[in-house]
């Protein structure tokens, strides 16, 4: 469980795709005759987004490669940002999206597994690694979720980090008010 002040100043999260988002595999091959890459994504870790975006906290993807999967996935999921960077430069492209966003670094959090997330990690006020995050992302991390990225990873953060806050109850009744609406 997060500490409640950290939890409650957190505005934005962001979110590393390989290895947070999927289990960090890729399906390369050709579709009639085209190359293609393929991602599995975690649905649970979908609705967590959806909550997340509920609870009024901001949500942006940040991937260290280009990928068509991960462009179709942020767009269904409508996160604040989708953003693809060249050779892994994060650092900029999360600085950008905090200044789009008029967050300020120690009001972020952000969810790595590897070594082009940990420039990132160093800086944000709640730096969270996956289970299955290499140890130098680990030893950075002020908390490592249980779950493995691609495995729920992203849906345990949420819960836990709106538990800290003092919102899952009201976010989860929203969530559900939403959708228990009957057509007059
Ligand atoms: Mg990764």
């Amino acid at each position: 469980m997060f500490d409640a002040d950290l939890a409650r100043r957190i505005r934005l999260v962001g979110l590393d795709v390989d290895g947070v988002l999927t289990d960090n595999g890729i399906y390369v091959g050709m579709v009639h005759g085209e190359p293609a890459e393929l991602k599995r994504f975690d649905i649970q870790d979908g609705i967590g987004i959806v909550l997340l975006k509920l609870a009024g906290i901001r949500v942006v993807m940040l991937s260290g490669r280009r990928s068509e999967a991960t462009a179709i996935r942020g767009e269904e999921l409508a996160v604040d940002a989708c953003l693809q960077v060249h050779h892994a430069r994060k650092v900029p492209a999360f600085t950008e999206l905090l200044e789009r966003f008029g967050v300020a670094w120690d009001e972020a959090a952000f969810l790595g597994d590897d070594l082009p997330d940990v420039p990132v990690l160093r800086r944000v006020g709640l730096p969270v690694a996956v289970a299955n995050a290499t140890p130098d992302a680990q030893r950075l991390a002020r908390h490592v979720t249980r779950a493995a990225g691609g495995r729920g990873a992203v849906r345990e953060f949420v819960e836990d980090l709106l538990r800290a806050r003092g919102e899952w109850g009201t976010t989860v009744q929203a969530y559900l008010g939403e959708r228990e609406q009957v057509p007059a």
